[in-house]
């Protein structure tokens, strides 16, 4: 990314493209998500929208150029993201499911693996769905550990020309696909003899062996598709192993960079709108008083804070977008920091903006509640700031030689 700041004048004619999109499929899209209090039903009315997407050619945008698509920078990634995620963040988590399933295949795929994984969502056709299955009912923060922790519990198991994957999966989005048939592509995490390791499943092989248990209504991010499912002997030809057996660490913690990257600009979404909603408030209502709110300057106070917080994050995950998806060696830390500092921001922020508003803003039909519900996802998702993010960060700094000017380039 060049020191500018200054969006580029084909920056800007993205970030117009997706607002249009946006406001012409997204903010309908969002009123009707909230209105239906079905979880799976909720889920499938973002269809016409993910189709209309496609067509498009915006899912492609989520797929590199060496590989076919027509993805660009860390900081085009981050407008396209916010402006959809503005109207609607499930929208956004249900078609960047490329971005970090197939990113393994990218890092480790043989060319016919790339080739035959990728294809569906180059079409520019349907609504071709892909999860990233490495979350599981009992926990996923110690995937890695070797026995006697459980670990990763779902398993493959040789069966000669194939593996057979058993267990349960949960969370990822579109892991049932859009009809309980499973997703064009499930990147599976799961144990082989080798270790911890990835296979690719893909619908013909996971069509009659999914059960689905729960469909979660999940507080915020109503829209998206998320579910607890087991997968009963999937049989995956042997060629769709990723890499090499033992290789799925690796290959699961790169996976989630970029992703981890885009929750700060999640988060700018939801405390954009949240700060739109509190700021008309405070220059409209007296509240019985003699002058508009905004004019007390504890009011005020809670304002300027607000977005001085919202503009460092969106910077910070300009950064950390564009420093994770170019593969800077300092892509994880910025990543960390933006998934970290960002998701957490957001809560504070939207918190604080709530208690600006008072007790108006308790309310469902008040529009402010609902983007904290959206903000308490971020901390949680992506892997928990807890348990998994703020470990790596830990890794980073333990690490011999760790530079803490690298990142920024002033080593
Ligand atoms: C909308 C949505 C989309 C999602 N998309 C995906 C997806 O595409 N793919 C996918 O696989 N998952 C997905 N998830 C799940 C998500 O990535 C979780 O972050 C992931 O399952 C890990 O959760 P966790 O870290 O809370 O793990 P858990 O193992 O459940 O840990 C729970 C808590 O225990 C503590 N803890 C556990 N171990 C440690 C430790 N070693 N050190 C310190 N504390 C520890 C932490 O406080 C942690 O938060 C999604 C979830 C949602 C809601």
């Amino acid at each position: 990314m060049p020191v500018s700041f200054s969006l580029s004048p084909e920056q800007e004619q993205l970030k117009h493209g997706a607002r249009q999109f946006a406001e012409a499929h997204l903010r309908d899209l969002a009123d009707a998500v909230r209105a239906e209090p079905d979880p799976l039903r909720r889920a499938l009315l973002a269809r016409p929208a993910f189709e209309k997407a496609v067509e498009a050619g915006f899912l492609k945008g989520f797929v590199p150029v060496p590989f076919g698509g027509a993805a660009g920078g860390g900081v085009d990634a981050a407008i396209l993201i916010e402006e959809w995620a503005a109207h609607s963040p499930d929208f956004v988590i249900s078609m960047a499911g490329p971005l970090i399933a197939l990113a393994p295949v990218y890092q480790v795929g043989t060319p016919e693996q790339i080739e035959r994984f990728v294809a569906p969502f180059l079409a520019d056709a349907g609504a071709p769905v892909a999860a990233m299955a490495y979350s599981e009912p009992g926990g996923s923060a110690n995937f890695d550990l070797p026995a006697p922790a459980e670990g990763t519990r779902t398993t493959a198991v040789d069966d000669g020309d194939h593996w057979v994957v058993n267990g349960r999966k949960a969370w990822a989005s579109h892991l049932p696909g859009w009809d309980g048939d499973g997703p064009d592509v499930m990147t599976i995490v799961c144990r082989t003899p080798g270790g911890v390791s990835l296979v690719v499943a893909e619908r013909e092989h996971l069509a009659g062996h999914i059960e689905v248990e729960q469909y979660y209504d999940l507080p915020g991010l109503r829209g998206c598709l998320t579910a607890r499912i087991r997968l009963v002997d999937v049989r995956v030809p042997k060629a769709n192993l990723l890499g090499a057996e033992g290789q799925g660490v690796e290959l699961t913690r790169n996976a989630f960079v970029g992703s981890g990257a885009s929750i700060g600009t999640f988060a700018v979404a939801a405390m954009r709108r949240a700060f739109d909603v509190a700021h008309r408030f405070a220059t409209t209502e007296r509240r019985g008083g003699a002058v508009p709110i905004i004019e007390h300057q504890s009011v005020a106070d809670v304002l300027a804070d607000a977005k001085a917080r919202i503009e460092a994050v969106r910077l910070l995950s300009w950064r950390a977008l564009d420093a994770a998806l170019s593969g800077h060696p300092s892509g994880l830390e910025w990543a960390l920091h933006a998934k970290v500092f960002g998701s957490e921001t957001g809560v504070d922020v939207i918190n604080d903006l709530i208690k600006l508003v008072g007790v108006s803003a308790y309310d469902h039909d008040f529009p402010l509640v609902r983007y904290l519900n959206d903000a308490l996802a971020y901390p949680v998702i992506e892997g928990s700031n807890i348990g998994v993010r703020r470990r790596q960060m830990q890794a980073l700094l333990t690490g011999e030689g760790y530079d803490a000017l690298a990142a920024s380039g002033m080593s």
